[in-house]
């Protein structure tokens, strides 16, 4: 028998209608890429969303053609997401920190018939434009009086472009499982892989985002997503803010920490969300010009392994951090940190020690640890296998790519090396590739690192595994150290003395002046692997 009730596909364009019915007057705040800061609210996005639809209607953009946009987090830039998704097209999310190659690559890969783009990357663009033979035309995210003369196709001021239209179109009909977005992953190893979202997969991962252990903001909230929307849908923000009518803070290209820190604290922000090197830049900003953010709630911080040193920072600052952990397959949310019943005592190093931790999954993402074997494994909180993932905001295939990439059970394998405890949090000890394989046993190299940024002198720190004759493979450290800071081998090995098992202990420490990074933030360990791969353990010449 079924059940008698209505028909509702769950489209992305319902969450800016409500937002707009229920909570028109709540603020989007926007640092322009122009400079000056500009305010709109979500009455007024949709209506503009509206006018971006009707224009791309009348430009001939059907059901299921893509559009890209490369652009910063602006109103204007989600007025775009809402107006492309609204008539069924696809909007695709083209990360602007690939190289140009990577970038032209993912271009014709989807097929993108236009690009909506910021002042920021006209250059960029212009450059690679002749290789682009998909795209019919350029839209610039600015008005007239900023629009730089271009060789980039047909290209036209936004403002002048919606200005032809006079916004009176209704969002068009279809069904739920119709492509809404798409999101390459950054590809640190082989080919990027397009990741097709659906609209009935963001709205339902909006709910995973408003659970309130997830992001949990509410519409007395304010966010300020500095993770972009190019980054895995800005963590869902772009639908999760206005779906509950939290006030938007967006930050245009600036994610400095004295630009990012002006906007928490003029705008009174109460969420926040971006990767470690954001809070980092931040934090210091703030140590050293002996500032404080009184509104500010709650920090979410993913991407990649969050120090323990940076979530301390917060918490005796009176913010509550949320580890969180994902990635583009995911929508991207997988795990989120917030203290459940069984720890909300907690305090000191212990309920450090629960914050490190990635948090565990909202309803809506399953969870298990394997074997390379696929057997399951037990949730101890000790035993670390590969991490699986089945859910509705979870890939069942990359787009345009035949393998299978579900096992029979309909899970999902992250690359990701995890512990689970009893009370479903989880502990990323590695990325598979990455895990050191000593003399068989396993190392992770995140737990190495995260020790080592404890260190007061040190930056930042990546551990990787070099050749050994005997174990195979060592675990070498390497250290960023803060300006003006020194240290020696010593130094840092004896700081980790005791911390951890003797095996895991680095063979070596070498110091470099800078710690490569992809294009989503995370340690380029490739990079890494390169530089060092001659490199002499002084344990392997004994
Ligand atoms: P990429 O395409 O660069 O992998 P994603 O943003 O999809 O981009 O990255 C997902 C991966 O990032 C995860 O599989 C995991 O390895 C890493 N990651 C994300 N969040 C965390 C975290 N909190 N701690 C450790 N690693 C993380």
């Amino acid at each position: 028998m079924r059940g008698l009730m209505q028909d509702w596909p769950m489209l992305t364009h319902r969450i800016i209608d409500h937002a707009a019915r229920v909570h028109g007057d709540r603020e989007i705040v926007t640092r322009s890429v122009e400079g000056p800061i500009v305010r709109t609210n979500y009455r007024n996005l949709r209506a503009r969303a509206l006018r971006v639809a009707q224009r791309l209607d009348r430009e001939g953009i059907k059901l299921g053609d893509r559009v890209a946009t490369i652009a910063w987090n602006t109103a204007r830039h989600m007025e775009c997401w809402y107006g492309i998704m609204g008539i069924g097209a696809v909007c695709h999310t083209v990360n602007p920190r690939l190289f140009p190659e990577q970038i032209g690559w993912i271009i014709n890969h989807a097929q993108d018939r236009i690009v909506i783009t910021d002042l920021t990357f006209v250059p960029l663009l212009e450059k690679i434009a002749d290789n682009l033979p998909s795209v019919e035309r350029y839209i610039v995210l600015t008005d007239k009086a900023h629009m730089p003369q271009t060789t980039l196709k047909n290209a036209v001021a936004y403002e002048d472009w919606i200005a032809e239209v006079d916004g009176n179109f209704k969002w068009k009909e279809f069904d739920e499982n119709t492509a809404a977005a798409m999101c390459y992953t950054s590809g640190t190893t082989g080919d990027p892989k397009g990741v097709l979202y659906s609209h009935r997969s963001n709205v339902l991962h909006s709910l995973i985002a408003n659970n309130g252990d997830a992001l949990g903001a509410t519409s007395k909230d304010t966010m300020l997503p500095v993770v972009p929307l190019f980054h895995a849908n800005s963590w869902g923000i772009v639908f999760s803010a206005p779906a509950m009518g939290t006030k938007l803070v967006m930050p245009g290209p600036k994610l400095d920490g004295e630009s990012v820190y002006e906007l928490l604290s003029t705008e009174k922000v109460t969420y926040t969300a971006g990767v470690p090197t954001v809070w980092l830049m931040l934090l210091q900003h703030m140590e050293k010009n002996k500032l404080t953010l009184p509104d500010l709630k709650v920090v979410i911080c993913g991407g990649s392994a969050m120090p323990r040193s940076m979530i301390k920072a917060f918490v005796d600052m009176g913010i509550e951090v949320r580890h969180a952990w994902g990635m583009t397959e995911m929508s991207p949310l997988g795990t989120v940190g917030a203290l459940q019943a069984p720890y909300a005592h907690l305090t000191g190093e212990d309920k450090l020690d629960v914050l490190q931790m990635q948090g565990y999954p909202p309803f809506m993402v399953e969870m298990k640890i394997t074997d390379d074997a696929g057997k399951e494994l037990p949730w101890d909180g000790k035993t670390f296998g590969r991490l699986k993932v089945k859910g509705p905001a979870i890939s069942g295939a990359y787009y345009r790519v035949d393998t299978k990439i579900l096992d029979e059970d309909g899970y999902f394998d992250t690359g990701d090396v995890a512990t689970m405890n009893e009370h479903g949090y989880m502990r990323i000890t590695d990325r598979s590739k990455d895990v050191i394989k000593s003399g068989g046993e396993w190392i992770s190299s995140i737990d190495l690192e995260n020790l080592a940024v404890g260190h007061p002198k040190v930056a930042e720190a990546a551990v990787i595994g070099v050749y050994h004759p005997k174990w195979d493979e060592r675990p070498l450290l390497i250290v960023q150290l803060k300006e003006g800071e020194s240290a020696t081998r010593e130094d840092i090995l004896s700081y980790m003395d005791g911390k951890i098992a003797k095996w895991w202990m680095p063979d070596d420490v070498a110091f470099v002046k800078a710690i490569p990074h992809t294009a989503t933030g995370k340690i380029l360990k490739t990079s890494l692997r390169d530089q060092f791969k001659d490199y002499k353990l002084p344990s392997a010449a004994a």
